[in-house]
């Protein structure tokens, strides 16, 4: 991005930025620390973000560290998906009331407010493409999934200091955001002081960064200088060198093909306790199964759309029972279908190496180190 326009927000530029996306709308959702995580909640605020506060990821383990720094965003992804504000866990789909002999149905109104989603990582930012192909761009597209992207504005933030789970690199999604934003910062903190440099990925993106300009009455928004650019490739290309896991990709797709049978995936089973942790933190499993309920008197009923996991037993469940019965013919179904057949179905993977289903295993498994066994033929 060395070509494209830059600016320097201080961190009262920054809340600038925030202010101005609230005046034009936007609910302006970013990070925030809540019981033990970063969680995003909605801010109005530069005070409400994460300073000082850094994350150690591990398998099976999570915990927030105090940076001893002003660091606003040098924490790592946290269990929580964009894709819990784009694609709800729990979502009504239509409401209907008995009509005599017949049944009114009425669709569910969309809620799908103007949301501006502030440090959204590249990672992040491949996964919502993802989604963009599974549940926009089908034959039938989930109209509320439609209606809630076409309401984003997204900056991006470059990963500085990226965790013991995130393996990003070996899926080419990160860690410095390549695309589908409005703005992307680096936050950059050295001898030249604390400092974002933001950088327009859209037209929209453009007119903020010419409101900020316009606004700016100090010196809290500036021109980015040769020394601040080069910075912020220095942030991102040593990021790109501190990736805690890794994943060989080469033939990766034909590999676990030709493994249906390995030993390993019974292995996995071994530990695996089936608890769906793994698909629920996931920003690209999409499965769903629908409840329908009913009142007492059966008068009004409603039909929901719920997250589901191929980790249930009942997910695969036909007349008669379950297609994948046991907990290695499950394990195998998710990892083969990220890594592999998404690849048929959708084009890509469908991992995009942010490590979550690693840090929020009870049981510490792994995909990397799985897969990386079937690989060796050590199992
Ligand atoms: S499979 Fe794991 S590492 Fe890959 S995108 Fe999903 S949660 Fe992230
Ligand atoms: S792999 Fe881990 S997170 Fe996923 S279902 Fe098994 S125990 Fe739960």
């Amino acid at each position: 991005m060395d070509d494209v326009r830059g600016m320097v927000l201080l961190l009262p530029g920054l809340q600038l930025l925030i202010d101005l996306l609230r005046e034009q709308g936007w609910t302006v959702v970013g990070p925030t620390v809540r019981e033990g995580v970063v969680f995003h909640a909605e801010i109005e605020s530069v005070d409400q973000l994460p300073r000082g506060v850094g994350d150690v990821q591990d398998g099976g383990s999570y915990r927030l560290s105090q940076r001893g720094d002003e660091a606003v965003f040098r924490y790592v992804v946290g269990p929580q998906a964009w894709k819990s504000l784009l694609f709800p866990s729990r979502e009504l789909l239509w409401s209907g009331r008995r009509a005599g002999a017949d049944m009114d149905v009425e669709p569910a109104d969309i809620d799908a407010p103007r949301l501006a989603l502030l440090g959204v990582r590249s990672c992040d930012l491949h996964a919502l493409a993802i989604h963009d192909t599974v549940l926009a761009k089908r034959a039938v597209p989930d109209a509320a999934y439609v209606s809630r992207r076409e309401n984003n504005f997204i900056i991006a933030v470059t990963c500085s200091d990226p965790g013991g789970t995130c393996f990003c690199v070996s899926m080419g999604t990160g860690p410095v955001p390549d695309k589908d934003f409005d703005l992307a910062l680096t936050e950059l903190l050295d001898q030249d002081g604390h400092r974002f440099l933001i950088q327009p990925g859209s037209e929209s993106g453009e007119e903020i960064l010419d409101e900020l300009t316009t606004r700016a009455v100090g010196d809290e928004v500036l021109n980015a200088a040769r020394a601040d650019r080069q910075a912020a490739r220095e942030v991102g290309e040593a990021a790109a060198h501190r990736m805690g896991r890794s994943l060989d990709t080469g033939g990766l797709r034909d590999l676990l093909y030709a493994n249906a049978e390995n030993p390993r995936w019974e292995d996995a089973a071994s530990r695996c306790l089936a608890c769906t942790n793994c698909t629920l933190v996931c920003p690209t499993c999409f499965c769903t199964h629908v409840e329908d309920v009913s009142d007492l008197s059966g008068t009004d009923t409603q039909r929901w759309r719920v997250w589901d996991s191929c980790f249930t037993h009942d997910f695969s469940y036909l007349h008669g029972g379950s297609v994948r019965s046991s907990v290695s013919s499950r394990y195998r179904q998710w990892a083969t279908h990220k890594l592999a057949s998404w690849v048929d179905q959708f084009g890509t993977s469908g991992c995009v190496g942010c490590g979550r289903c690693i840090t929020w295993c009870p049981a510490a498994i792994d995909i990397t180190a799985e897969v990386g066994a079937i690989r060796s033929g050590k199992v």
